[in-house]
Formats: C-alpha cells, structure tokens, sequence
C-alpha cells in the first residue's frame, strides 16, 4: 500500500502528530498487527460519505479505507555526509510515496532548539538542503553512466543527459526536482528510476500553539510566503492538542472538545485526508446490507483493476460493472430506487471508476 513519510528536524512535534494519528481511536480497525513496527501505522480515513451511506442502508459493519504513516525520525544537518542514522533515514524516505514535512512554528522555551529562534523556513531548508544533496549525488551517478553514450550521438542517452543536466542545475539552486519548471515526460521519464527524494509530493505541516489554531502567526505566514510558488499545501495544526483529541474515545465527548476550541473537526482528520489526496487517491464504494466499505483505487484506474482491490477473481472474470452516482444514491435512498429513475448506469471494461462512485460488479467465477 501507499505510505506517506513523517519528517522533519527533532524536536518540531513529529512524534506527538505521529502518536495522535496512530492512537487507538484512530488505528484502522482491521490492521491490529500494524502496531507491530512502532514507527508505521495504519490509520481510517474519515470520510463523510460513508457515513451516509451506512446511515441509508444501516449494514452491520463500515470499513473505511486506510493510509499508511511511517514516522522518519534522525534527519540532522549533514544527513546526506553519510553518518549511520542520516543515511538510514534517507533510505526510509526513498521508500515512501509522499512526504509530510512538520514544521516548528510554535514559541515555547521548553522546547530546545539547537539552531536559534524559531524559524520554520530555515528548518524547510536544512531538510529539503540534504534530500536534494542526495538527489544531486544519484543524478551525478547516473550522468556517469549515459554521458559517453550521449556524446557518440546514442539519441536515448543524449535525451537523458540533457534531463539530468537541467535536473542537476535546478538541484544546485536548492531547488526541489518537482518543481522543475516546464518538465517534459521525457525529462520526468530520465529520472524515474533513481527515485528521487524531492520528486515526492510534499505536504507541509504548521505545527502551532493553541492559541494559533485559527489564524496564522508570523511563522506559518512566513512559511506559506516562501513555498508559495511550489503547489504545496500547508496545514496548520497544533500536535499537542490533536495528541489530547486522539485520546478521547468517546465521540460525543470529542465533538465538544473540539467545539470549545472552535473546530468542526480534528486537525488530523483534515491531515489523514490531505494525505490521501496527496498519494493521488480516490475512493468508491460498496454497498450492501452486510457491509458499507470504501476501497481505495489510484486515479485513473478502470473499472476491472479497481474490481481487483476487492479480489482478484474479480478482475479476472470481470463482466461489467453497475455504478449509482453518490449524489444520486442519496436522492433515491436505494439501489432498486436509482436504477427505476435511470440512475444506475451499466459500464464496461473500459469504465475510469470516478471519486465517490458506489460500484457493483459483475463477473465470472
Ligand atoms: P520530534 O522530535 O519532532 O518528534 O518532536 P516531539 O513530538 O517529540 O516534540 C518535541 C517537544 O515539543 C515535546 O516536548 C512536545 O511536547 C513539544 N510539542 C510538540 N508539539 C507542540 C505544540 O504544538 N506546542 C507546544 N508548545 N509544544 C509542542
């Protein structure tokens, strides 16, 4: 399954966001054997249209689709020198498939910090500064290898030796390699397969005091005006206060917590779905008296691959598929309702399963 990486220097609230998304309340209820690896957790992604969905046909179980967090503590300037723990956790990031970067932008002399006044676009650079060091060194690598190539008129190699050339250029700039002005295919394509840290979709986490949990504060305001020009999300969140809401099990009791603080929800629900956005995945639906679930697909995908996702057999002998609109699915209340109004539409293999859709397939065994 897809994983998003937790990262950032010590002491910015990694570990306490970690431990409220993977509290008790949270942990998906069908990966119990996820808390084996302390440092990975599975955890439901809350998701309102399930829950109307279960509130129409009342099945007697909801299973929510899940994401996976993998917390990747150890980064320190000079990760990439090498140094035992900076390159283990280089190695960590390379396996994840996005990034949730945390920032300090909470004032509390508590907390050390080893590097001054809290600057969360100084703590941004010194982080992304060794990935792309990383990234330069694997580029570098492969420029070795094609170089000769591309000089004796190879056409493939010469494509690629430009790529990483511009790749390279915009690295040294301490820029991130997807951010890469105008990339063609063709230049995303030479560099697919060294993986590179800073190609990975990046979420940034504003970690605030309390008392900033409704408007920014110079450090989120500084930090959304130097990754303004990047398409990246930043959320402003106070790790201490959702590490209290995860341990209230009781849902009543939450919600009013969470209203004395002013929220509709808790910032990790906002956080589990960011994530999942950020992994570019989307979400359809089975319905039926036995259970209401939500199955996580890619974007893009058809309709037999996304039979898959429940088994295999399904994606064999996939005949066709039966798909009700959300929407519509709410104004009718049933199956039987939708399909006498015209609202259940039969697709074939070639169907790209939209969010929301609620799917029933047909195949053969
Ligand atoms: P990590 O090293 O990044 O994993 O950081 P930790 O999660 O261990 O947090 C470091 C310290 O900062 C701990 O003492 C936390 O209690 C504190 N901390 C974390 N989040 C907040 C916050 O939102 N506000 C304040 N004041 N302290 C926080």
């Amino acid at each position: 399954s897809l994983k998003c990486g937790i990262v950032g220097l010590p002491n910015v609230g990694k570990s306490t966001l970690f431990s409220a998304l993977t509290s008790i309340q949270n942990v998906a209820a069908n990966y119990e054997f996820a808390t084996i690896d302390p440092n990975i957790g599975i955890v439901d992604v809350p998701d309102s249209r399930l829950y109307a969905l279960a509130e129409i046909v009342k099945p007697q179980k909801i299973v929510h689709t899940t994401v996976e967090f993998v917390d990747i503590a150890g980064l320190v300037k000079g990760a990439s020198k090498g140094g035992g723990r900076g390159n283990a956790f280089l190695a960590n990031i390379r396996e994840v498939d996005a990034i949730i970067h945390v920032l300090r932008c909470f004032d509390d002399d508590n907390v050390v910090r080893s590097a001054g006044p809290v600057n969360p676009v100084s703590d941004k650079e010194v982080v992304e500064m060794e990935l792309q060091l990383k990234d330069l060194e694997s580029i570098e690598k492969k420029i070795g290898r094609v170089e000769r190539a591309a000089k004796s008129g190879d056409s493939k190699a010469k494509v690629e030796f430009e790529a990483l050339k511009r790749y390279k250029a915009h690295l040294e700039q301490g820029k991130n390699a997807r951010t890469l002005p105008d990339a063609t295919e063709e230049e995303k394509e030479a560099v697919k397969d060294l993986f590179l840290l800073t190609m990975k979709p990046v979420l940034y986490v504003a970690n605030v005091d309390e008392k900033y949990l409704h408007e920014d504060n110079h450090h989120v305001k500084a930090l959304r005006e130097a990754v303004k020009n990047e398409g990246a999300e930043v959320l402003r969140i106070c790790a201490a206060l959702e590490a209290q809401i995860a341990e209230i099990a009781d849902k009543e009791e939450r919600k009013m917590f969470l209203k004395e603080y002013g929220l509709e929800e808790s910032g990790l629900d906002v956080l589990i779905r960011a994530a999942y956005k950020l992994l570019n995945l989307i979400t359809y639906f089975t319905a039926g008296e036995k259970e209401v679930r939500a199955w996580t697909i890619e974007r893009g995908w058809k309709a037999p691959q996304a039979a898959g996702v429940i088994h295999s057999d399904f994606e064999r002998g996939f005949i066709k598929a039966e798909v009700i609109k959300f929407t519509d699915f709410m104004q009718y209340k049933s199956e039987q309702a939708c399909k006498e109004a015209g609202k259940m539409a039969m697709q074939g293999k070639d169907y790209v399963v939209e969010d929301g859709d609620i799917m029933h397939f047909r195949f053969n065994v």
